[in-house]
């Protein structure tokens, strides 16, 4: 088993890739407590797990609340003993949005998807050390990389802070034995909140240029996500591990 003896968190892990993760995680053997704001999707993820003979557990998590990330901490270490590893999965869509200069918009997106990662580093660290190392996995996208159209830019606002922000943590965290990575998804099954990326019509001239010619799965980035955690990529820390069937290749 792969993650024998870890423990991770992972949010968002009630829906999509962070599920799939959440899963992947306890067939190879780590204790995974899945944080997310939908209460009965994540404690069924959880609740799965459990039944297929895997440790999980729940905690309600909004990933822009500190109070709420020192509490979900704190869990983890109470119930599980420890914390090896922090997959700061959740984020929301900047492509259901109409007006693509709203500032409303540049906040909410910004909240979730860059401050919420930020914080989740603030508070797993410190756990990170005292179990000797880590292994920190934050979800960035392709939109972290490039611009794209229809897609409030905060979106590539906040993935590209994701990008950047996970070499910073490398560069301070490595004495530490603390392993940060970004992480990039191309064209994906839609998120919850995707809008125009969600439209049968965008979607086809977002894959036509893909290499690969069809979009991932959320199976293949808890493969990926996988590997990164894991002692085997003992070695690797401050790169960016694009998921996305060549797209940024083109
Ligand atoms: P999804 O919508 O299926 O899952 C996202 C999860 O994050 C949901 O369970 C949601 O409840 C949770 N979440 C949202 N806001 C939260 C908050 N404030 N606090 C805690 N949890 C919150 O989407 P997905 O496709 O699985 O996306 C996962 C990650 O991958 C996201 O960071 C996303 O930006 C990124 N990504 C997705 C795609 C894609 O095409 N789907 C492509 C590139 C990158």
């Amino acid at each position: 088993m792969r993650l024998a003896n870890k423990v991770a968190i992972v949010t968002g892990g009630a829906s999509g890739m962070g599920a799939a993760t959440a899963r992947r995680f306890a067939r190879e053997g780590a204790k995974v407590m899945i944080g997310d704001v939908l209460e009965d999707d994540g404690r069924k993820v959880a609740a799965d797990i459990a039944s297929a003979g895997g440790t999980a557990a729940f905690a309600k998590l909004d990933v822009t609340d500190e109070e709420n990330w020192k509490a979900v901490v704190e869990q983890t270490v109470r119930q599980f003993g420890k914390l090896d590893i922090l997959v700061n999965n959740a984020g929301i869509s900047g492509s259901g949005y109409q007006d693509l200069m709203s500032t409303q918009a540049w906040e909410t997106v910004m909240g979730v998807n860059a401050t919420g990662v930020f914080l989740g580093m603030k508070y797993a660290v410190p756990e990170m050390r005292k179990a000797g190392g880590g292994s920190i996995v934050n979800f960035s996208s392709i939109s972290g990389v490039v611009g794209q159209k229809g897609i409030h830019m905060a979106y590539n606002a906040s993935k590209g802070a994701v990008r950047t922000m996970s070499k910073s943590g490398a560069v301070q965290w490595g004495r530490d034995k603390i392993r940060v990575n970004s992480i990039h998804p191309g064209v994906m099954p839609p998120m919850r909140t995707s809008g125009l990326t969600a439209d049968p019509e965008f979607r086809a001239k977002m894959l036509a240029p893909v290499p690969l010619g069809r979009a991932g799965e959320v199976d293949e980035m808890a493969n990926a996500v996988l590997f990164l955690a894991s002692d085997e990529a003992s070695y690797i820390t401050g790169i960016e591990l694009y998921v996305d069937g060549g797209f940024l290749a083109v």
